[in-house]
């Protein structure tokens, strides 16, 4: 497949290090609080790459980390603790926390679709490789105590700004949002690798290390879980764009002074999902949740059809009134995959692999998902027996993640299944074509009236007139 790598800034042919074989690692939640749906557009997105490339034929091994501990609040190791943050809002531990948020993300995933990683890895559960990766970088010069702290020295590399060209001053840590300045570091961008000098008397989790009791910066993490779990190169690693910098940024600076080679070969990113006045936050208008979605009525699967009607590498406006739009679509794709007949007629081989070889085309194209969702609909509108048609759409929806076939499944069953009443809406309906041929249209309109006080709409056809529950 092409993929944009935002490390070359230009559309690549995506060939992993092991011909068939992708280690796959994305950055995963920092498990204080819920994921609202912004965050996890990310991952949806991820996830159909992730599908994508397994459906191209690779085996891959996707790889999480899941945060809970030493993130502070602005990614530039200052603020408060966010888990420290989160026990104290509910006054419960920090693992208690992690524990929580942990499930009810895999939980929202679930509901999206998203496949549960091969690999979830707790940052707590690694404080030896830790302790191992800063060693090392201590001991080549690539690191420094001061203040208690150890800190990684940027101004060692050949080139730390792997992601952007833009003025060094717009993104220098420490001045953005008026954060406090660590006046331990030698440069501005320089990040922790370890904490013992900590301002926070009530950080829960502190372990011991040659440098002191402590804990560890956020960013050393993910180099080392990823190196745990995938080797020295990694072939793909994705996240959100705001974890570009300094996040990933940061990965790259540790990684490579410790393996003293390239690292990571492609580097994905998911732009922002923003509400009408702006990035959409935790702290800012309505706290969009998957919980919220559905206590709206809507399926969390709109929500995925919505995100896979724009590109990842465009930020996505939500609003209520968009995410109507997107369920009228999903709802129609799905009573058309209902219609299809049960045709026991063999698939056309030929012809499906003729849909097959377009759809891997378009979603092959740096991930165009709105091409893919388009595959369907080309499937839909194709001169090819319906059986070949349901084995396409459940094909492209191992990739899209839509449950096309089991939603239509069950719209199926719940038509066919007896319908309470039906006799009674049978008489009313009747009773309406009379007055219709009556040329009474009061009544007519009474019956209809009085039908959908019963909760039941009515279509008129050319057929005659059919009725559904709504
Ligand atoms: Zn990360």
């Amino acid at each position: 497949m092409k993929l944009y790598n935002s490390a070359s800034h230009k559309k690549e042919e995506f060939v992993p290090h092991e011909p068939g074989k992708v280690t796959m690692y994305t950055c995963g939640p920092t498990v204080y609080h819920f994921a609202h749906i912004g965050n996890l557009r990310s991952y949806l997105m991820e996830d159909v790459l992730e599908k994508f490339l397994r459906y191209d034929g690779y085996d891959v091994k996707r790889i999480m980390n899941i945060t809970d501990v030493g993130h502070l609040a602005s990614d530039a190791d200052t603020g408060e603790d966010k888990m420290v943050k989160g026990a104290k809002r509910e006054r419960k531990s920090v693992m208690e926390i992690a524990k929580f948020y942990t499930d009810a993300f895999f939980a929202d995933c679930k509901k999206l679709n998203i496949k549960y990683p091969d690999v979830v890895q707790p940052a707590t559960g690694m404080i030896d490789d830790y302790i191992k990766v800063i060693t090392k970088l201590l001991d080549t010069g690539y690191a420094y105590v001061a203040g208690g702290n150890v800190y990684f020295d940027t101004s060692k590399l050949e080139k730390y700004y792997v992601f952007n060209d833009h003025d060094e001053e717009d993104l220098a840590v420490g001045v953005r949002e008026g954060v406090e300045e660590d006046t331990n570091k030698r440069n501005k961008n320089d990040f922790v690798l370890w904490f013992t000098k900590s301002k926070f008397e009530d950080q829960a989790l502190k372990w011991d290390s040659p440098w002191g009791v402590g804990y560890p910066g956020w960013h050393i993490e993910c180099s080392c879980i990823s190196m745990k779990y995938a080797g020295e190169y990694l072939d793909l690693h994705c996240g959100g764009i705001d974890n570009a910098f300094p996040h990933h940024t940061n990965e790259i600076a540790q990684s490579e002074a410790y393996l003293g080679h390239p690292w990571c070969k492609y580097w994905m990113h998911v732009h922002h999902l923003n509400t009408n006045d702006g990035k959409m936050s935790k702290s800012k208008g309505e706290f969009l949740t998957v919980s919220l979605l559905e206590e709206k009525g809507y399926d969390p699967l709109v929500y995925r059809f919505f995100c896979l009607q724009s590109h990842y590498r465009k930020s996505l406006v939500f609003s209520w009134e968009n995410l109507d739009n997107a369920k009228v679509a999903y709802d129609k794709l799905v009573a058309r995959v209902a219609a299809l007949s049960d045709d026991p007629a063999p698939v056309d081989q030929e012809a499906a692999a003729k849909y097959k070889a377009a759809f891997i085309e378009a979603v092959g194209n740096d991930l165009n998902t709105s091409l893919g969702v388009t595959a369907l609909y080309d499937v839909l509108k194709a001169d090819v027996n319906d059986a070949t048609k349901r084995s396409l759409i459940g094909s492209f929806d191992q990739v899209l993640g839509l449950s096309l076939l089991e939603k239509a499944a069950a719209q199926r069953e719940k038509a066919a299944a007896p319908v309470e009443g039906a006799e009674e809406i049978e008489a009313l309906i009747a009773q309406r074509l009379e007055a219709k041929k009556a040329k009474d249209w009061a009544t007519a309109d009474a019956i209809r009236d009085q039908l959908k006080e019963m909760g039941v709409e009515i279509k008129d056809s050319k057929e005659g007139t059919t009725w559904t529950r709504v």
